[in-house]
Parts: structure tokens; sequence; C-alpha cells
């Protein structure tokens, strides 16, 4: 009996692990991405992304997270080089961890959850990390079981492992449209006039996905600052003394980085960003540098004249509340979609891919309500404010 076929757009953290999990489960799988892959524009090609298991009162993200740390550490034993870190992560509060706020909420979660995340205070952060102003940060926690991933290596190493299962990757080569009958969609065009039929059709195009699709009333892309600083003290960023952080993060925005082995501390900024199209230039601009600037200068000092070696405006694909799209189009069967990674999809990579795969396979799973298909325009304006509340 010949395989089932899958055609997917996209070759980020989305796509790929798509692709592992169906090639396990049998599939034929062919991926196609304009870019070279890891596509340099793309949001999972980067040297760090935040991989944690604190998220408010959400005990599904907290658990997913859980899950996704265990198998990054297995991936750690059997890949060349450990690209999965744990040096911890810091919740900075500057008002004090108060209910309802993403510091405390996340501190109680873990605590329920059998966790023993340490409370610090203006002393013990000084001793801890002496790079903060300890003054603006009063209150918050460590959690040392967490910590970031090198995501462009990670996705490298996956591409390989879908080589290895026969994934055929065509590199420099997009969607440029579908093709369909009968409100049914059989495979897709390429931007080099190839048509691919496939028994399901898959678009895990990132930031490009509500425009490719024409769902970008649900489905959008928005642009967020990135920096790389060099700092003149590099002892003072050093994982063991600057662990991850998120600074007050839901008020604020800004998170970061230890130092890498490039000498390189990398601070961003998550808020609801700008919208942009996902092909227009990308620029970070004064006022993002002034921002960062006002920033370091209340909250870490010894950053103010580091050297900025990089800036980047990259790409969330966004959607109203923040949780991921990922389901089939009710009036296009055939037509799959994974994408809305809202700045937090990354560090669920060991996980993402059998999500996606048992939504191909109409597998119903815990909370993949959150997941579904927008109903449309209308169900947009009553869940932006909670999006903000999805940290990095
Ligand atoms: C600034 C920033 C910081 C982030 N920080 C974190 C973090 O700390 N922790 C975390 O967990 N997550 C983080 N994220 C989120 C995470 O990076 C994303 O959720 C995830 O990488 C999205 O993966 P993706 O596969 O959907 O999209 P992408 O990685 O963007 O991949 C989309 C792919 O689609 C391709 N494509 C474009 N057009 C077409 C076409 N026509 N046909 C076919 N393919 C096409 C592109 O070339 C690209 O390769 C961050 C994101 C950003 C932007």
């Amino acid at each position: 009996m010949s395989k089932k076929t899958v055609i997917i757009a996209g070759g980020g953290v989305f796509g790929v692990t798509a692709a592992i999990s169906l090639a396990r489960r049998g599939r034929e799988v062919t991926l196609i991405d304009p870019g070279q892959l890891p596509s340099p524009l793309a949001a999972s090609t980067d040297i760090s992304k935040v991989v944690r298991r604190e998220y408010g009162t959400d005990t599904y993200y907290m658990e997913l997270g859980e899950r996704s740390i265990q198998q990054f550490k297995a991936w750690n034993e059997d890949w060349p080089e450990p690209l999965y870190h744990e040096v911890g992560l810091l919740l900075l509060s500057r008002g004090g961890m108060k209910p309802d706020s993403f510091e405390y909420e996340s501190y109680q979660t873990l605590r329920q959850a059998g966790f023993d995340p340490e409370r610090f205070n203006k002393e013990s952060l000084k001793a801890r990390a002496p790079a903060w102003n300890a003054e603006a940060f009063p209150d918050g926690f460590f959690h040392a079981p967490s910590g970031y991933a090198q995501s462009e290596k990670v996705l490298s190493q996956l591409l390989s492992i879908g080589e290895s299962l026969g994934v055929e990757f065509r590199e420099e080569e997009g969607l440029a449209g579908l093709l369909e009958r009968d409100g049914r969609v059989f495979g897709l065009r390429t931007t080099k006039e190839n048509e691919i039929q496939a028994d399901q059709t898959l678009v895990a195009a990132g930031a490009w996905t509500g425009h490719l699709l024409g769902l970008t009333w649900g489905l959008w892309a928005s642009g967020h600052p990135v920096f790389h600083l060099r700092p003149e003290n590099p002892d003072l960023f050093r994982p063991e003394c600057f662990p991850v952080f998120t600074a007050d993060i839901a008020e604020t925005g800004w998170y970061g980085f230890p130092i890498n082995d490039d000498g390189v501390v990398k601070v961003a900024r998550h808020a609801l960003g700008r919208k942009i199209h996902p092909d227009e230039e990308r620029v970070v601009t004064q006022d993002d540098h002034k921002e960062l600037q006002k920033f370091l200068s209340f909250a870490l000092p010894d950053l103010v004249t580091a050297e900025i070696v990089y800036t980047r405006l990259c790409l969330y694909s966004d959607t109203a509340n923040g949780h991921f799209w990922i389901d089939e189009d009710p009036d296009r069967k055939g037509l799959f979609v994974a994408a809305g990674g809202s700045g937090h999809g990354f560090k669920f990579a060991p996980m993402l891919g059998d999500i996606i795969a048992d939504v191909l396979d109409h597998k119903d799973f815990r909370e993949r309500g959150r997941f579904a298909w927008r109903a449309g325009a209308a169900e947009f304006n009553n869940e932006e404010e909670s999006r903000a509340t999805h940290s990095k």
C-alpha cells in the first residue's frame, strides 16, 4: 500500500519537527522553503531561545515545558554537543510579586507542582547576580532547572534527523499557491512553478503564514528588536552569576541571556511589537535603541556602555490570544496550518512535531481546543488583552 503523502511549506521549528514526526508515522514527506535551511530570516534561526516551564497559572504550558526540558536533556546526551544549557532563570519584579502578576503566579504554580523556586530580595539578588541594580528589583525568584537552547543549532540537528528519516527538503523553493478543487486542497504550486500533489498540505511558514493563506485578521506578523551586546566586564555576565532573565516582563518586556562563547550578551524585548509584512525591510529603529538604553540605565548599568555588535528585528507569527494555531481549515479540507508561535514556541521543539502530527491524524488530545482554527475577525477583538500575559 502506498504511503500517505504530506507536503510542508516552511522549514522552521514547526515545519521541521512536524516533518520528523510524520515521517516516523510512515508518511512520505516533502518540505519546501524559499531560503537555505536553516533560513536566516526564520524566527527559529537564532543564537538562543528561553526554555522554561514558568507560565503563570497555565499548567498546560508548564507541563509541556517540563516534558520539553526532559527531552532537551536527552538530546544533549545523544547529540554531538549539548545545545540546551540549564543555567537557571531569574524572574525579576520591580513592584514586588503580587497576585495576578506573571512572577507571583509562576512562583505559586511551580511550588504547587512540587518545584522549589528560590525567592530573592535586594540583598540576595546582589549576592547572586551583582550586575543587576537590586534597588530597582526588590523581589522575584530564581529557578535553577530552566535555561536556554541554541536554536539555530537545534534546528540544524533536527534537519539532519529529518534527512535520515527520508524527508525530502527542497530549499530555495517556496509556496506560491494552493491546488484546490471542490473545497479540498490536494497540494501546492511552488515559486519554481512546480505542482506538488499530496494527501495533506501543511503550511508552517511562521510569520508568513497569515499572508500566504489570507488569514492576517487572526494570524499576523509583528516585529521585535533583538540586541547583541559585548560587555566591557564579561565576568559579570557569566551564567553562574547572570542567568537567563525576564525583567518584570509583563510591564517592561525586556529579557535576556548570559554571555555566550562569542562574548555576546543577547537582550531583547517581548511586547505587542510592530505589525509588519514579513517581506518588508526589517529595521531596529533609533527608538528601539533609546528604549534599550533607558532599560539598561536603571536595570543593568554595566551594560550601558557595552558595544552593540548586532541587531535584528525578529518576527513573531502572532495570534490574538498567544496560543498556537494548529488545525485543519474547516473550509479547505486537506489544508493544515501550524503557526502562531507568538514569541514563545521554540522551547516546545521536542513536543511540537507530535502535537502537529496528532492534528493531521485527527487525534484528540488535552487542550487541543486552544490551538483550534479561529472563527473569524469577530473573535479577534475580545482576545487581544489576554495575549499580553504570554511571556517569552
Ligand atoms: C525575537 C524573538 C524571540 C523569541 N524568543 C523565544 C524564546 O526565548 N523562547 C521560545 O520558546 N520562543 C521564542 N520565540 C518564538 C519562536 O522563535 C517561534 O515561536 C518559532 O521559532 C516559530 O517557528 P516557525 O517554524 O513557526 O517559524 P520560523 O522559524 O519563522 O520558520 C518559518 C519558515 O517559513 C519559511 N517560509 C516563508 N515563506 C514561505 C513560503 N512561501 N513557502 C514555504 N516556506 C516559507 C521561512 O523561510 C522560514 O524558514 C521568539 C521569537 C522571536 C521573533
